[in-house]
């Protein structure tokens, strides 16, 4: 059974309201209750971020990773328990970057802040950075040159220029790693997003003479001209790793019903990404007026207490048994989590 954890919400103090209910403090602003589509995709990534959790808790076991485990529970309590109140519901967030509660969350809070600077670049670039696949032993030294190579590049430039010479490199990255089921080998690569041309060609070349040839080839590199700035940045800022992938990548009109979890797959590229910046700028700060703002925490006293139940996909208001949204588990996801969870060793 699913207990509730002490970091789940915190209690002010014993007194109790008219309901016999415990104040409770939240933090944030809370999200519009009448939002009922919003409500249901929350529920959805719920329900996917806990039976992925679970699979993962067993993996890290498995492997006797202790702290990883840890963070995999903390997601599975993500946003375990809601309060609503005056039209407004608040939750906790575990702020893991596998987390898909949190991951949308974050996802529109750096639209947020980098679209506004985005848009003033007149000439932005899209660029993929990529090197030949490899396999799971060898990915966390490809991810670790990825981050270092990439921040040895810009570092240079900006020295360069510092001197007088060349060109401040600016623009943001992020990490993404894909999985190939078929050849069992994993592909990391690089969004990227460039002030102009010339710094997405300077770093492309750069790029190609870090790898070498043998590593990574002109024609597997992606460089073009962003036509849409919002689904570009949209692109760049969806980091971490796929979870969903498809089990033959040679059939693209694949059916829903198709798509597999390589939940192994996926612990060995969260292994390989932990405890680096997934997503970065460089060549510019944000301004410093911009998101320091705190909301202070709330107190509630009159409030609904909604806890998530697997079994519904939903929250169940633990007074009246009522459901939060009335989301239903579509039936092809449905099926992918129940019997597409591929735990074989990759
Ligand atoms: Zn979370």
């Amino acid at each position: 059974m699913i207990s509730k954890a002490g970091n789940i919400y915190t209690l002010v103090d014993s007194r109790t309201n008219k309901s016999g209910q415990n104040n409770v403090m939240v933090n944030g602003e809370g999200s519009d209750l009448s939002k009922v589509d919003a409500l249901k995709g929350r529920a959805k990534r719920k329900t996917i971020t806990q039976i992925m959790m679970l699979k993962l808790i067993e993996i890290a076991q498995e492997e006797g990773e202790p702290e990883l485990e840890k963070s995999y529970w903390n997601t599975y309590y993500c946003q375990q328990n809601l309060f609503t109140a005056d039209g407004r519901l608040y939750g906790k967030y575990c702020k893991n970057r596998f987390c898909t509660l949190c991951c949308s969350i974050r996802k529109a809070e750096l639209i947020n802040k980098y679209y506004p600077i985005l848009k003033q670049w007149k000439e932005p670039y899209f660029l993929t950075l990529t090197v030949k696949s490899c396999n799971a032993y060898n990915l966390p030294r490809y991810i670790k040159k990825f981050i270092f190579g990439f921040q040895r590049i810009t570092e240079k430039h900006r020295k360069r220029f510092q001197r007088g010479k060349g060109k401040r490199l600016m623009g943001i990255r992020s990490l993404e790693c894909n999985f190939n089921p078929v050849k069992k080998t994993y592909n990391p690569h690089f969004h990227i997003i460039t002030k102009d041309k010339e710094t997405a060609q300077v770093l492309l070349s750069e790029w190609l003479e870090l790898w070498t040839p043998r590593f990574a080839k002109r024609p597997a590199q992606n460089m073009q001209r962003v036509d849409d700035l919002e689904s570009g940045l949209i692109e760049i800022i969806k980091y971490g790793s796929k979870i969903f992938t498809e089990p033959d990548l040679k059939k693209r009109s694949n059916k829903k019903g198709n798509a597999q979890i390589y939940i192994k797959a996926l612990n060995t590229i969260l292994t390989g990404m932990k405890g680096k910046r997934i997503f970065d700028r460089f060549g510019f700060n944000l301004p410093k007026s911009l998101n320091t703002e705190e909301i202070p925490a709330k107190l509630l006293s009159d409030y609904n207490e909604w806890e998530y139940d697997i079994a519904s996909a939903d929250w169940i208001n633990i007074l009246t048994g009522e459901k939060l949204c009335g989301y239903e588990l579509p039936p092809y996801l449905n099926a992918v989590l129940e019997n597409n969870i591929n735990s074989s060793l990759v």
